[in-house]
Formats: C-alpha cells, structure tokens, sequence
C-alpha cells in the first residue's frame, strides 16, 4: 500500500467527515464569534450545534476546557468575555 493511499480510501469510501470552528454565543453583544479551534467530526451535524450536544462532557477534545479556562475578548465591544461550555457551538466549515 502506498503512503497515504489508506487515506485517499477513507475519503472515498462514503464517510462523511467535516470540519467545525468552535464558536462562542458572546455575552457582551449577542453575536457568535469564532475562536481558533478547528475540530474533525465523523458524521458530524449539518449545521450549528451547541457542543454539549455533540459531545459528552468525558469527551470533549482536549483544546476545549482549555478554552474555557481563559477569558477572550469581543471583537466587537473589546470587553473580556467569560466562556463557559454552555455558549460553545459547533460551526460548520464550508469546505468551498
Ligand atoms: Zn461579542
């Protein structure tokens, strides 16, 4: 088997796997905001979801309560806004 052509099949071969940002219902103006995280799902959900309903709280991936255990910053207000895993959202990455 060449390198990377288990990966040509796994793309072929009728999974659907797409790609999310994480994203944040803003509490400070209401908005949701993109943060830098990017996750992978197998038949992953069409359009926003709230992560907590795509994952169990035992498996969220790894970068999230490293997320939450910052505060960020609204693009729009400048305010530091505190996350919690209630305002995460699972966005869905157009791949066009
Ligand atoms: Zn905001």
């Amino acid at each position: 088997m060449q390198p990377g052509s288990f990966l040509e099949a796994t793309r072929h071969g009728g999974y659907s796997m797409a790609q999310y940002n994480v994203s944040f219902l803003c509490s400070d103006c209401g908005r949701f905001h993109q943060t830098k995280i990017s996750l992978t799902l197998f038949d992953g959900p069409d359009r926003l979801k709230r992560l907590g309903e795509v994952y169990t709280p035992n498996a969220l991936p790894s970068e999230v309560p490293q997320l939450l255990q910052k505060h960020v910053r609204c693009p729009v207000t400048r305010n530091s806004v505190k996350l919690d895993d209630n305002k995460l959202y699972l966005v869905p990455i157009d791949k066009d």
